[in-house]
């Protein structure tokens, strides 16, 4: 008998210690003074707080801070309908986004990479024209290098804070994947963000063809941006769910990078030209970045007028100015809106 009771009392504190372990995630809500984007067929919890977002998934034994910070936890669970949040847990994320704050570490573009198509070997698409009754020839590379020339002066004028790299800076040939290697080997802080923008010039046998374009990734490509073997064994798993996240995330700010980019053309020669829009494709380059990356097609090389315009100094100024534009403006949204508002 005196056993049995004190398995009760036994059993009492337990439970009262184990719901102490958890808070209703309403009240946590309100406590991080936070909000909640819930997915219910995933079972997953988007919480944004502080410019900032943490991910977790009913069940599963990790969160996610910032699409970055990994955190243990015994889980996440649903008990009577309600949602409840480890103790624990939630001294992880206070900690984590107090520190965050201290540093005064707003999200940033750190590093800005342009990349002109082609080179050396490679001249990419070719144009012949007789102008003046000699032929002449335009190729692609050279429209590239010199755009980016121009952009990579008017970048590295606005943001001396930011490193501004060119994949290649004269006519030499770049291998593609050398490329890539270069824009994800630059090491960024977890708070920064790199973009990717490799400029192209168009052909097509339909001589009238004529427009800019920007291209970004289709959101249902899978990229494999977070390799399994850089995780501890307990959380190889998750790798194709953090995969997935992240490409969301770098999906939506290519997209806003294009449309940026789109309506910078439109300012400078969308009375010259045809705007062609933004356009989704699995570019080589584009899909190996791992982050926010788009690819700009400049105009058609093989259209007499339009190739000829892209051999015109001052043409290809309005174009770098476009391309400028659209890249101060999202880089000014992007250090805005996901900064901090209080
Ligand atoms: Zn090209």
């Amino acid at each position: 008998m005196i056993r049995r009771t004190f398995f009760f009392i036994f059993l009492t504190i337990f439970t009262l210690s184990l719901s102490a372990q958890y808070r209703q995630l309403n009240r946590l809500l309100q406590d991080l003074n936070a909000t909640l984007q819930w997915n219910p067929t995933m079972g997953m919890g988007f919480i944004d707080l502080q410019g900032g977002r943490v991910i977790f998934k009913l069940g599963a034994p990790w969160l996610l801070i910032d699409y970055y910070y990994l955190v243990k936890t015994p889980g996440v669970i649903r008990k009577d309908g309600a949602i409840l949040f480890p103790e624990r847990s939630i001294v992880s994320i206070e900690k984590y986004f107090k520190a965050k704050a201290e540093r005064g570490r707003l999200p940033r573009v750190a590093a800005i990479l342009i990349d002109p198509g082609h080179g050396g070997r490679d001249p990419g698409a070719i144009g012949f024209h007789i102008i003046n009754g000699k032929k002449k020839k335009i190729q692609e590379k050279d429209v590239a290098l010199k755009v980016a020339l121009k952009l990579n002066a008017m970048l590295e004028k606005e943001f001396s804070d930011k490193k501004i790299f060119l994949t290649r800076k004269d006519d030499t040939y770049v291998k593609l994947e050398e490329r890539t290697k270069l824009a994800n080997d630059v090491s960024i802080e977890d708070n920064e963000a790199i973009i990717f923008v490799s400029i192209h010039a168009n052909a097509s046998f339909n001589k009238n063809a004529k427009g800019f374009e920007v291209w970004y990734l289709p959101p249902e490509y899978r990229r494999n941006l977070i390799n399994p073997d850089s995780l501890e064994d307990e959380n190889k798993e998750i790798a194709p769910i953090l995969n997935v996240l992240l490409e969301e995330e770098y999906t939506i700010e290519s997209i806003t990078l294009a449309r940026e980019i789109i309506s910078g053309f439109d300012r400078e020669i969308g009375n010259i030209t045809e705007n062609r829009g933004i356009k989704e494709e699995c570019w080589f380059v584009v899909r190996n970045a791992r982050m926010p990356s788009v690819l700009v097609e400049l105009g058609f090389i093989t259209n007499r007028e339009e190739g000829l315009r892209l051999e015109q100094d001052e043409y290809l100024q309005k174009l770098s100015r476009g391309i400028y534009t659209g890249i101060r403006n999202f880089v000014r949204s992007f250090e805005s809106t996901k900064g901090f508002t209080e």
